[in-house]
């Protein structure tokens, strides 16, 4: 199997995804870094942590925004200042960013 992005060859991933009983896996590309989930696998762990009601508990504050780029290609993006008060966010605070999988990320304070 070869990289859709770079034709890169592929290689196996598999991260275990905590209060889930099951690993999200996929194929990295050794050349460009490209992340390929396995999506029936993915969706799997995602039902799976909707089961142990760690999603459906999420609070309801949503908010739309953008990714912004930062220097050397890095990207981020902004807590906003209402949402920053809610969960009494401060600067310097440890996080731990997660990725469950294309389309989901979590972000928990430490
Ligand atoms: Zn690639």
């Amino acid at each position: 199997m070869k990289c859709k992005k770079c034709g890169g060859s592929l290689e196996k991933f598999s991260v275990d995804v905590e209060d889930s009983g099951l690993p999200s896996e996929g194929f990295e590309c050794k050349k460009c870094g490209e992340l390929f989930f396995d999506e029936k696998k993915s969706k799997a762990v995602v039902e799976d942590l909707k089961r142990t009601k760690l999603l459906k508990e999420l609070p309801v504050l949503s908010i739309r925004q953008k990714i912004i780029k930062l220097s050397k290609n890095r990207l981020g993006f902004y807590f906003n200042k209402d949402l920053a008060r809610c969960a009494k966010l401060k600067a310097g605070e440890p996080i731990e960013v997660r990725l469950l999988d294309k389309k989901t990320i979590m972000v928990e304070v430490k």
